[in-house]
C-alpha cells in the first residue's frame, strides 16, 4: 500500500508555511482521500506554530524547526528532508517545488535510494497510480508511471489550490535531525525593492514587452526611454509580472538601445519561460510561435500590436487591439492613476 509525505518549509519569517508549500499539501490531502491512504506533512521552518495553518488536514505531521532550517542552506535542508522522509517511511513524496526544495530533492532522494521526478502538474488515480508533465517545452504532455520507491514528485507551481483550512492548535512530533558540518553560514538577507523585481510569479496580469517598443515609430525616430517609462509606471500601478519576447532582450547583446530592466530572465517563450498568470497583455510583440508557445498557461490572452496580420491576430489571442500601444498605455497609466487610492 503507498503511503504519502508532503515535504514544506516556512517561508523568510520562519512563522508561516509558503504558497507552493500550501499549494503541495492540497495535492497531498486529495491524493490521500483518492488512494484511502495515510498522510504525513514534513515541515522544515523556524517556528513549530507554522504548522497550525495545515492542522485541520488530520495529516500526521513531522517537523524539523529551530534557527538552523529557517533559511535555505543545502546541507541543512537536505539532512532535514532526509531525517522527515526516514520517519515517515512513505512511498510517494510530494515536494513543493520552490527553489528551496528544488535544489535539494534529488540529492535526497538518492540518499533514499529512491528516484525524483520534476515539473509534475498532475497526479492521476484512475486504475494504475500515474503524474503528468510536459516536454519539449509544453508541447508534449507525458503520462508516466514508476515502479520504484520511494518516488519523489516535485509538483510545479500554480497546479493546485494553496490549502486554507481553518487554523488550529496542530499536534506535531519534533524530529532530531543531526546536522554535518556546514561550511554555508547566513548573514542576513538582502532583497532587491519591491518595484526593482519585475518577475512576480504571483501576479494577476503578465504584461509582455516585444521588440516594437524599441523600433523607429511613425515619426521616424525610436522612443526607447518613453517606452522604458510606460512600463515601469504601467507595472508600478498594477502590480503585473514583466515578460518579454526574446527578440527584445537578444538586442542588448547586439548594442542596440535596450529597455534596462529587462534580462533574459523576463523572456517568455520556447527557449525562454512558461509562466501562469490569470491574465495575459502582449505590447509591441508579433506574436510568433516560438514566443506564444509560452503563454501556455496563460487564461485571458490580449495584445496591442500595429501589425493587423501578427500572429496574434491568427488566433493566438483572445483579443486583439490593432492600435499604437505608446498610446494605448499612456491612455491606461492616466485612467489608472485616476483609480490609484
Ligand atoms: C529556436 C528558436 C527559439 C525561440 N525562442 C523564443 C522565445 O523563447 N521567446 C520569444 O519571444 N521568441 C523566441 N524566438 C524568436 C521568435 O521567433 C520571434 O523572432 C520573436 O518572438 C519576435 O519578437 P517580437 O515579436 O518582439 O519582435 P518583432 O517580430 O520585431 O515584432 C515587433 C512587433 O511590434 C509591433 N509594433 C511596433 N511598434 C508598435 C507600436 N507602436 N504599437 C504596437 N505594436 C507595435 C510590430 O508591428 C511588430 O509586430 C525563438 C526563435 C527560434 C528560432
Amino acid at each position: 500500500m503507498e503511503s504519502i509525505l508532503v515535504l514544506t518549509h516556512t517561508d523568510e519569517s520562519g512563522s508561516a508555511l509558503t504558497k507552493t508549500s500550501l499549494e503541495a499539501v492540497t495535492a497531498g490531502r486529495d491524493l490521500s482521500a483518492k488512494l484511502g491512504t495515510p498522510l504525513s506533512v514534513g515541515m522544515v521552518g523556524g517556528n513549530i506554530s507554522a504548522a497550525d495553518a495545515i492542522a485541520s488536514t488530520k495529516a500526521r505531521i513531522l517537523a524539523v524547526t529551530g534557527e538552523a532550517f529557517t533559511h535555505p542552506r543545502y546541507a541543512s535542508d537536505a539532512a532535514a528532508c532526509e531525517a522527515l522522509c526516514r520517519t515517515a517511511k512513505a512511498t510517494l513524496i510530494l515536494v513543493s517545488a520552490g527553489s528551496r526544495f528544488a535544489r535539494v530533492a534529488a540529492g535526497v532522494a538518492h540518499r533514499l535510494g529512491g528516484c525524483v521526478d520534476t515539473h509534475i502538474t498532475s497526479i492521476n488515480v484512475d486504475g494504475a497510480f500515474t503524474v503528468s508533465r510536459w516536454f519539449y517545452r509544453q508541447r508534449i504532455e507525458s503520462t508516466l508511471t514508476r515502479a520504484s520507491r520511494p518516488w519523489f514528485l516535485l509538483l510545479d507551481a500554480g497546479t493546485h489550490a494553496a490549502f486554507a483550512g481553518e487554523p488550529a492548535s496542530a499536534q506535531v512530533e519534533q524530529i532530531a535531525v543531526t546536522l554535518p558540518a556546514l561550511r554555508t553560514r547566513i548573514t542576513g538577507l538582502r532583497s532587491p525593492a519591491q518595484d526593482a523585481q519585475t518577475i512576480r510569479p504571483d501576479a494577476r496580469l503578465l504584461f509582455v514587452a516585444g521588440a516594437g517598443w524599441t523600433k523607429k515609430q511613425p515619426d521616424g525616430q525610436t522612443h526607447t526611454s518613453e517606452a522604458g517609462n510606460l512600463i515601469l509606471d504601467f507595472l508600478r500601478a498594477t502590480g503585473a509580472s514583466l515578460g518579454s519576447s526574446k527578440s527584445l532582450v537578444d538586442q542588448g547583446g547586439e548594442g542596440q538601445t535596450v529597455l534596462p530592466f529587462l534580462t533574459h530572465m523576463n523572456q517568455v517563450g520556447q527557449t525562454g519561460s512558461t509562466p501562469r498568470h490569470p491574465k495575459g497583455l502582449s505590447t509591441c510583440c508579433h506574436g510568433e510561435e516560438p514566443h506564444v508557445v509560452g503563454w501556455r498557461f496563460i487564461g485571458d490572452r490580449r495584445a496591442i500590436s500595429l501589425d493587423p496580420n501578427c500572429g496574434w491576430t491568427r488566433g493566438k489571442a483572445d483579443v486583439v487591439y490593432i492600435a499604437d500601444a505608446f498610446k494605448v498605455m499612456q491612455k491606461i497609466n492616466e485612467l489608472l492613476a485616476h483609480t490609484q487610492p
